[in-house]
């Protein structure tokens, strides 16, 4: 692990700069990430500008003294820009970081990705670690339709090492989509066909790792999928949005049972859906959703039998549009999981239906008649004063409470030479840090050792 004095200062690029006035500088452009720095006196402004990630701290002390300005002051204002989330380290991030630097075309593809992480982690060198990191990760997607294909393709080119898709049958033609499955790939086996483009989203995946605990995506050959004690994560996204909708307990009993994290995602009628997020024994699960649509609905269990028992239509609804709007949130939200985060989808269904499409939130707490068991932990770590919302428990330190520029009032002009960082609360922020809590362990026991050494 890089010292501070090892660290390489770049404030980071990804976040637009601005001058609000002539002594206060506002990085960041989108509310829930910018922060506002201020004053920023001449010599402190054009110091900033040598923040650029190819000096260390001695020779930006150097420059410092240099410019005249005071002793002290330079490794104040780092520290300041560290504990505000808007330095990164051009050198941190541990082994796995430094090797995929090196990559080339890897790290070039993913440059994009990186920004975008740099301004959801807030240590230096953290963006790195965790873009590394997925390179381990093995995520399991259930379904080679329009949603689990395309989601699967953007989770590899997200860095993610290994995903497999699973599916019987052959490629339709309505299995076809932008970003999926190719008009070409019609006849031919799904499982198959998908993995084929999993592997032309990310032709450049890891090679494999010690242990064999990674497979390469060998081209023409069939590949074994991985063990269920190694998945990190699996993708419920049924071709017959039915089973994401109002997804069948039976259906991830499996998963249930060996404490595997698993999201659904699909599209029902013109209704897209992306959640539960299941952390087994944690959130609420499939199991969960039924009990509490059978507590509101007596009636639902016998419309679900039939529903289930039909005989299936040749060709299910399912927007192409939507369907791909679908793919990009649920592999959105595995991502934002699977880099120790707490997507909203562990709390909540996210839903839109065509045509006003916006976006819902539907509220899912576990079940106390559920056997998933999650109602009785969640009771116990209230019970033990790790509930939500409890005044001692910190935000997670990679959880920045946001800035809101407009609405802080606080004056940034009261001292020379020393910038204040000015945060706002995010509201949001403090019923998030029992869902985080809960991620962060439940991940630590699930993903493993290895991925989590690699993110230290
Ligand atoms: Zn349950």
């Amino acid at each position: 692990m890089h010292t501070v004095d090892t660290m390489h200062p770049v404030l980071k690029p990804a976040l637009r700069r601005g001058w609000r006035d002539l002594n206060t500088v506002q990085f960041g452009v989108a509310p829930p990430h910018a922060v506002v720095l201020g004053p920023v006196d001449t010599a402190t402004g054009a110091f900033l500008t040598l923040l650029d990630g190819t000096r260390g701290l001695s020779l930006l002390r150097a420059e410092g003294r240099r410019m005249g300005l005071p002793e002290g002051h330079v490794d104040g204002l780092i520290e300041r820009l560290v504990q505000a989330g808007l330095l990164d380290d051009a050198t941190g991030g541990g082994p796995a970081a430094d090797a995929l630097r090196r990559s080339g075309d890897v790290i070039d593809r993913l440059r994009p990705d990186l920004a975008s992480l740099s301004v959801v982690d807030t240590a230096p060198g953290g963006a790195m670690r965790r873009l590394a990191a997925r390179r381990a990760l093995r995520v399991q997607v259930r379904g080679a339709g329009r949603v689990g294909v395309v989601a699967a393709a953007m989770l590899a080119a997200a860095g993610v090492g290994m995903v497999d898709v699973q599916d019987g049958g052959r490629v339709e033609p309505w299995d076809v989509a932008p970003g999926g499955l190719p008009p070409e790939a019609v006849g031919e086996r799904r499982s198959e066909a998908a993995r084929r483009v999993v592997r032309k989203a990310a032709p450049d995946r890891p090679p494999r790792a010690s242990g064999g605990r990674a497979q390469p995506a060998s081209a023409g050959r069939a590949e074994p999928g991985p063990s269920r004690s190694e998945l990190s994560l699996v993708l419920l996204a049924p071709r017959d949005g039915l089973y994401a909708h109002t997804p069948d307990p039976a259906t991830a009993a499996d998963l249930i049972t060996a404490g595997i994290p698993h999201l659904y995602a699909g599209v029902m009628e013109a209704t897209g859906v992306v959640g539960p997020l299941v952390l087994p024994g944690w959130t609420a699960c499939a199991g969960c959703l039924a009990q509490e649509r059978t507590d509101a609905d007596p009636t639902w269990p016998r419309l679900l039998a039939q529903w289930r028992s039909g005989r299936q239509r040749q060709v299910i609804a399912g927007d192409t549009a939507l369907a791909g709007m679908v793919a990009s949130l649920a592999a959105a939200h595995a991502l934002a999981f699977l880099d120790g985060e707490a997507p909203a989808s562990a709390e909540a269904r996210c839903t839109v239906s065509s045509p006003r499409l916006e976006w819902r939130a539907e509220p899912l707490l576990p079940h106390p008649h559920c056997p998933c068991g999650a109602h009785h932990a969640t009771a116990r770590e209230r019970h033990a004063g790790l509930s939500p919302a409890s005044p001692a428990s910190p935000a997670p330190s990679s959880r920045r409470a946001t800035s809101r520029p407009p609405t802080d009032h606080r004056d940034h002009r009261a001292t020379a030479l020393t910038p204040e960082v000015s945060h706002t609360t995010d509201p949001h922020a403090t019923a998030h840090v029992d869902a985080c809590r809960q991620i962060k362990r439940v991940r630590t026991a699930v993903v493993g050792e290895r991925h989590e050494t690699m993110t230290r």
